[in-house]
């Protein structure tokens, strides 16, 4: 096992992290900013190295800065959490070269699946099935793509190769707008992610986001963790996500999870991943791999019993894979609402100081999160604060969980958008489960 881990990341997934990491025996360092100081994983770890200043520039994407605290408290891999530089290629093979362990997948899987082209062509050729579109990027020979969009079909989403977090991505409904919103695309993908290349995506109209999380050992062999649903969006961000995803059949399951059984064993995946695919009419479209662990991973966690970060770090100190397909059984239902320092209406961010903060508990209920009466929310990153998760054995105890757990929790001093999910959870179509990746945003402005 891993003697000692450096964690390069914050907030709620750097404590999930340490948590995982003291339950193995490994020793941890904690690397943050100035404003972090006080974060409860700091506190907790073994050793902590102030990286830099709040500006994530210059702290948690400071790769020489990271890579020496790592030099200096002499750990020997690196666990980047989800943002910031989980998915930079340039990261892990300077992790890599300093000869340290980079608990993901290699370099050159984050850069093929970083780049969403890149990651269609494969898993076209793999036989994924993928969103209609093209697979190269959009050429300056404007009759060509005039032509691509008619093909494909109107509406079109013209999407950002190097694009995430919902950013750089435009949907098209008419001709006359078409090459003007690609000339936009691709000078706000080129300013926000140094890659102008731009794709086309048939806009599917009321489809369901389904993921896929899988496992590898980085050697051929590869399992599938069941689904998540995280259809609740607002701006193609996620804020509710669940397992099994409702009205899925076994049979459903099985098909597309071997699909991508087969596409890491093909790349030999390393480590925990995502594959996403939006889900329309029974049928599957991939959109996109994350190379890392996700946000929503609890809800994996609640119904296969399985614990992901122990299994990253087991795969990274490189011990025998032992988990096969048949282990893993799917048992009951989970939920994950996340809860953001924002204001439930608006929307705006709002950091400051937590005077109080009371955690729901109680059977079936997980809640992720550093909060702790008297931290003080910075406004410098994310707004994410925590996560509650509630498990069940059937859909309506999880959801009749998660109600009370919404109403128990008590986070005074700054606002978050716990109303707003209370309102979701009350809703009739929530309910029911008739829902699309467009619920979220037609119910606010009703
Ligand atoms: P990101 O990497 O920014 O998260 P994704 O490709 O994963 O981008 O897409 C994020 C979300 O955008 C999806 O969950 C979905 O809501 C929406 N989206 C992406 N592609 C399409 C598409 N072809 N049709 C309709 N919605 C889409």
């Amino acid at each position: 096992m891993l003697d000692k881990v450096l964690i390069a990341n914050r907030g709620e997934i750097a404590l999930r992290v340490l948590r995982a990491c003291k339950e193995l025996g490994i020793k941890t360092v904690a690397a943050h900013s100035t404003v972090d100081r006080d974060l409860l994983h700091v506190r907790l770890a073994d050793e902590s190295v102030c990286i830099g200043p709040a500006t994530a520039q210059q702290s948690y994407l400071n790769i020489p800065a990271i890579i020496s605290a790592a030099e200096i408290t002499d750990a020997i891999a690196i666990h980047p959490g989800y943002g910031f530089l989980s998915e930079n290629a340039d990261f892990v093979e300077q992790v890599e070269k300093s000869g340290f362990i980079f608990i993901g997948p290699t370099a050159e899987t984050v850069r093929q699946m970083g780049d969403k082209i890149c990651a269609r062509q494969l898993m076209k050729e793999i036989g994924v099935p993928c969103v209609p579109g093209s697979l190269e990027p959009i050429g300056t020979d404007d009759t060509a793509t005039i032509n691509l969009a008619r093909e494909i079909g109107y509406p079109v989403i013209i999407k950002a190769a190097g694009g995430g977090g919902g950013r750089g991505m435009r949907v098209v409904h008419t001709e006359s707008h078409l090459l003007n919103a690609i000339a936009l695309t691709q000078s706000e993908a080129k300013a926000a992610f140094n890659n102008d290349a731009v794709y086309l995506e048939k806009y599917l109209q009321n489809p369901r986001h389904i993921e896929i999380q899988v496992l590898g050992d980085g050697r051929g062999k590869a399992i599938y963790l069941g689904e998540r649903d995280c259809s609740i969006q607002r701006r193609h961000q996620k804020i509710i996500e669940e397992s099994p995803a409702i009205g899925i059949t076994q049979e459903e399951r099985e098909r597309i999870g071997m699909l991508c059984v087969k596409a890491c064993a093909d790349i030999k995946y390393r480590g925990v991943g995502t594959m996403e695919f939006l889900y329309e009419e029974g049928k599957f479209y991939f959109i996109e791999m994350n190379t890392r662990i996700q946000v929503e991973h609890p809800v994996t966690e609640m119904i296969t019993g399985i614990d992901l970060i122990k299994q990253q770090l087991k795969i990274a100190s490189d011990e025998p894979f032992t988990l096969t397909q048949k282990d893993i059984t799917l048992r009951g239902h989970a939920i994950e609402c996340r809860i953001n320092a924002e204001d439930p209406r608006t929307f705006s961010p709002s950091p400051g100081q937590v005077t109080y903060f009371h955690a729901p508990g109680g059977p079936g209920v997980r809640v992720d999160s550093h909060l702790y009466s008297s931290y003080k929310v910075p406004p410098n990153y994310d707004s994410l604060v925590a996560k509650i998760i509630t498990y069940g054995e059937t859909r309506e105890i999880a959801l009749a969980r998660m109600r009370n757990a919404l109403d128990e929790t008590v986070i005074e001093g700054i606002r978050t958008n716990i109303p707003l999910h209370q309102d979701i959870l009350r809703g009739n179509a929530f309910q029911k489960g008739i829902i699309n990746i467009h619920c979220l945003e037609k119910w606010l402005n009703m």
